[in-house]
């Protein structure tokens, strides 16, 4: 017998509601921290922070929300007006078989996806394990000396190889040569890049054009995007000879069987690791790489993991020469990359290690083989192919037939390349067949002609690499490389690995200016959905349809959230938003015949990328400075506009400011630069704190970016996938960045291709879109005012134990009001006692945390980033280690440990440490290892103990570690 409801029905419809899911504190919750703070509601604390004159007009346009199954069943309909056909399009994207246990076990495991950056060594071994096999991976298959930790895409890597390029030739010329034969993308991003630098490109490698012009550099691909193979040796040298460097675009799977780039007089190379068992998705999430000869070491873009030792002179990994990169060096960095492609490259290197050296050299030898039948078959249909060499794609001469045979294949569910109105392409791989090659015959062959069957050439079938190409040298000898075949080993690998760090599924992660939220199950379903995942980027457009009505509307919802006219998605990161943003206000100048207005003011406060994408479009940057309030400093402001006033295009600002406070004088910064002709750029990498509350379009911003995977969910991967839609006011439509390899036209003074592909980082959108459809308007707005109430139940908690940096200094509110996060400084503790905010940060991981950000945006502090995500036990639990590190250190400071040997100097503890025979300290191995008692029943135990940052630069090492090392 069914019991009757004992709720009305519309409370039982809704107990499926996601929300609670989403929201860590429950209504209880809420209650208790207000009552901490000192507010009475949360709408009293949100009127009380956030300044009247910026509150949104109007709450966001959306659909209300929906359930997670109603989600995921809409998403689906949005998915099925995909087709998805076989792709032998080639052009830098490949089918290829995701190994199942790299796709369940990295792509879809929250202890990889939920990773954060490996800023913080000790608890990032595993990732970092991972992306030295990366490094290894692509050094060897190159034959170049050091290679990073991945790129956003194949054609901005392109793009960083000229700057790199630049920096490090003698050849004082401003002038580019690119090979015609590259990817048209690539070429297209090289133009975009180039034009604001003032670096002329010149399209064509032909040796008359080498042998005219004085260039620094020259750009070719390697096998040619018409798969032709080139000798490319006398090309290498005539660049040399001009003192210029040779860069390559090339193909790992190729260079199996090819000589590699770094044998041939190479001085950068770079490329996609798509085909390594990652689906095409539509263009992106992809982990680029990029490798150069050991000169141009220092001066390379992107992160570089490397060896160095821990506190017991153990081998441990960390990230390498720092020095380089946007958060250090700003506008004089190397780059502007921040997030990249950690989790595309984990899984790469992974397909490396489960094929191995003999595995991938077999699919290789099978592509090259097939092509070369294909090519055979074509031949004997009477086809002219345009490449006598090849690896795996061919270019072929079909006269006016291109129409009716390109139909033939859709009709039998494939694509093949349209390169031109009388060539066809056709490209293999991993997934390719002996029937496909068959099935592409009867396409081409005339009406009557007999087809060829793979059958009649399979005997003496030789590959069209020539003899001077093929590859000698041995590659992927190292043991990790050769030893995982069995699926047993590989998935205790893997496991092992994931199990040496700390992610979301084990901890908060309190990041602060990074907004380490829940990446919910639901929300990352559909990124693995052929649907999604196995589309061409440059398939028709009528077989997309499902990722154009997906882009449509988050465009149409996050123009809702942020309050602005349009919205690009196609920038792969919150750096090439910015990047793409101050290209619109770059080309909004110089549309009103105003090209001189270069100036770009930054506050002193900002996120290194902001200076280093300022660089990069062309621009001069103008600090502004900031008061003793952490707010920008209107006398200076002022001063600054007034003095660059013919020249200023615009300011930079975060808000809420990167010091964590709603600055309320924003709408007067603003004004004054809109006073003076400038435009005005918010970093909206906090967004987390306004959606729904305020928004950057309404309050005076022209132009923002958008972390999707801060804000709106997507997960960090360890350091990547990103995504940094740029987002502009009316007038600024028009120059958002355009795709003309995609099929949009470029409008003279237009802004072209920022990325690769015309969507950028597509295959991770659908986690955004089903953030906000089973949010809606009342559960983003939520979020955001939890965020806020949880950032200021952290400080309340602390304050009496630490100085909270910044604050909006209100009496009534315990820790004097802060935004999303808050900065505790640690530097007053210096004094007294010695100990750092490194330190600090170090013992937390005994504690079993993620440290906070560190020493950003004020060195000798922690930024913390609650997020709305986390439950109030976990809150709780990170202001109890707090705190209890609080008394640790009043023992260092009243002298009953020593300061340079007590719990925080020497966190994190290793197991091997405290099992060692003697215990010299103060404190005892109990202290050190249980802090607090719940550790007893869960504890992580660092892998290695504090690692030596100094040593691992001096002894630069970026591969993987001799077998000797381990033992
Ligand atoms: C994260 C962040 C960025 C850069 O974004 P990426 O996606 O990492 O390139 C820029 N500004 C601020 C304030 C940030 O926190």
């Amino acid at each position: 017998m069914l019991k009757p409801a004992t709720a009305p029905l519309a409370q039982l419809e809704n107990a499926a509601e996601f929300l609670p899911r989403h929201i860590g504190p429950t209504a209880e919750d809420e209650a208790h921290m207000l009552s901490v703070i000192g507010a009475a509601s949360r709408a009293a604390l949100i009127d009380a922070l956030v300044p009247a004159n910026i509150r949104r007009g109007l709450p966001m346009e959306l659909p209300a929300a929906v359930t997670e199954a109603q989600a995921l069943a809409e998403i689906k309909a949005v998915a099925s007006k995909n087709q998805v056909l076989k792709s032998f399009i080639g052009q830098g994207y490949h089918g290829t078989h995701v190994p199942g246990v790299i796709l369940r076990n990295i792509l879809e495991n929250p202890a990889w996806y939920t990773a954060y950056t490996p800023y913080q060594a000790e608890i990032s071994q595993g990732r970092m394990e991972a992306l030295v096999n990366f490094q290894t991976m692509v050094c060897e298959l190159t034959g170049m000396a050091i290679a990073n930790a991945s790129m956003l895409d194949e054609a901005t890597a392109a793009a960083e190889a000229m700057t790199l390029a630049k920096r490090g030739v003698k050849s004082k010329s401003n002038t580019l040569i690119v090979a015609g034969d590259c990817h048209p993308q690539t070429i297209e991003v090289i133009r975009t890049r180039a034009e604001p630098l003032g670096i002329e490109v010149l399209v064509g490698m032909a040796p008359d054009l080498m042998a005219q012009h004085d260039y620094f550099a020259v750009v070719a691909q390697y096998p040619a995007t018409t798969g032709m193979l080139h000798d490319m040796r006398p090309f290498a040298e005539a660049a040399h000879a001009k003192g210029a460097a040779f860069i390559v675009a090339a193909d790992l799977l190729a260079l199996t069987l090819l000589v590699p780039p770094g044998e041939w007089g190479a001085d950068i190379v770079i490329g996609n690791t798509q085909r390594f068992g990652v689906p095409m998705a539509n263009g992106g999430p992809h982990a680029a790489y990029l490798a150069c000869k050991d000169e141009f070491k220092r001066s390379m873009p992107g992160r570089l993991v490397g060896v160095s030792v821990d506190a017991h002179g153990n081998p441990a990994y960390r990230l390498a020469l720092q020095t380089r990169e946007q958060h250090i060096r700003r506008e004089k960095a190397t780059s502007n990359i921040c997030t990249a492609q950690v989790l595309l490259a984990v899984m790469a290197s992974m397909y490396a290690v489960y094929h191995g050296p003999i595995g991938l050299t077999r699919i290789a030898q099978r592509v090259a083989s097939y092509t070369a039948i294909l090519h055979a078959g074509l031949q004997k249909l009477g086809f002219k192919v345009l490449n006598p060499s090849a690896f795996d794609a061919l270019t072929i001469e079909v006269g006016s037939r291109a129409d009716e045979i390109a139909a033939k294949a859709v009709a039998a569910g494939a694509n093949l390349r349209r390169v031109a109105p009388t060539l066809l392409g056709v490209a293999f791989d991993e997934t390719t067949t002996r029937a496909d090659i068959e099935a592409i015959w009867s396409w081409f062959a005339p009406a009557g002609a007999t087809l060829p069957a793979v059958a009649d050439f399979e005997a003496g079938v030789e590959p069209l690499i020539p003899l001077s190409l093929r590859r000698s040298s041995a590659f992927l000898t190292h043991p990790v490389f050769n030893t995982r075949r069995s699926e047993t080993s590989m998935l205790r690998y893997l496991r092992g690995l994931a199990d040496k760090d700390l992610a979301l599924d084990r901890t908060m992660i309190p990041l602060g200016s990074c907004t380490m939220k829940l990446n919910a199950t639901s929300e990352m379903i559909p990124i693995t959905w052929p649907e999604f995942a196995n589309i061409h980027p440059f398939a028709p457009a009528a077989q997309r349809a499902g990722y154009t009505l997906l882009d449509q509307q988050l465009r149409d919802w996050l123009c809702q959230a942020t309050g602005y006219a349009g919205i690009s998605l196609q920038p792969n990161a919150g750096s090439q938003g910015e990047y793409a943003g101050l290209l619109a206000i770059r080309a909004w100048h110089a549309s009103r015949g105003d090209a001189g207005r270069t100036i770009c003011l930054i506050p002193e406060s900002a996120h290194g990328t902001n200076p280093a994408s300022a660089q990069m479009a062309g621009m001069q940057v103008v600090v502004v400075k900031c008061n003793a309030d952490g707010h920008v400093d209107m006398a200076d402001l002022k001063a600054k506009c007034e003095k660059h006033a013919t020249e200023l295009a615009a300011i930079m600002i975060t808000y809420p400011s990167t010091y964590g406070v709603f600055e309320t004088g924003v709408k007067e910064v603003c004004e004054t630069v809109h006073r003076h002709g400038g435009r005005v750029y918010v970093d909206g990498a906090n967004m987390n704190a306004m959606v729904g509350v305020a928004a950057p379009g309404e309050f005076g911003g022209d132009v923002s970016h958008l972390n999707l995977h801060k804000t709106f969910c997507i997960p960090h991967g360890g350091g990547g996938p990103g995504v940094g839609p740029v987002c502009v006011v009316a007038d600024l439509v028009p120059f958002l960045p355009k795709h003309a390899s995609g099929g949009m036209d470029v409008a003279a003074g237009g802004v072209g291709a920022v990325s690769a592909a015309p969507l950028g980082n597509a295959a991770v959108l659908p986690i955004s879109w089903m953030y906000i459809r089973m949010m809606g308007a009342k559960g983003l707005t939520d979020a955001t005012e939890t965020a806020i109430l949880s950032a200021n139940y952290v400080a309340a908690r602390l304050a009496d134990a630490y100085d909270i940096h910044f604050s909006s200094e209100l009496p009534a509110i315990k820790g004097g009001g802060v935004a999303h996060e808050c900065i505790l400084d640690l530097r007053p503790l210096k004094e007294s006692s010695g100990i750092g905010a490194e330190d600090v940060a170090k013992r937390l991981i005994d504690y079993g945390f993620h440290a906070p950000t560190l020493s950003f945006p004020v060195a000798g502090t922690l930024m913390v980033e609650p997020t709305e995500s986390e439950p109030r036990e976990e809150l709780d639990r990170f202001c109890e280690a707090m705190l209890a590190i609080r008394e640790e250190i009043r023992q260092v400071e009243s002298g009953a440990w020593p300061r340079e040997d007590n719990p925080l100097k020497n966190a994190p503890h290793t197991a091997a440490a405290l099992l060692k025979a003697d215990w010299p300290h103060a404190y005892s191995r109990e202290q050190a290892a249980y802090p607090v008692a719940a550790l007893k029943a869960a504890k992580y135990w660092s892998p290695v103990g504090r690692v030596d940052n100094v040593y691992g630069d001096r002894n630069l090492f970026c591969s993987c570690l001799p077998v000797s090392e381990y033992q």
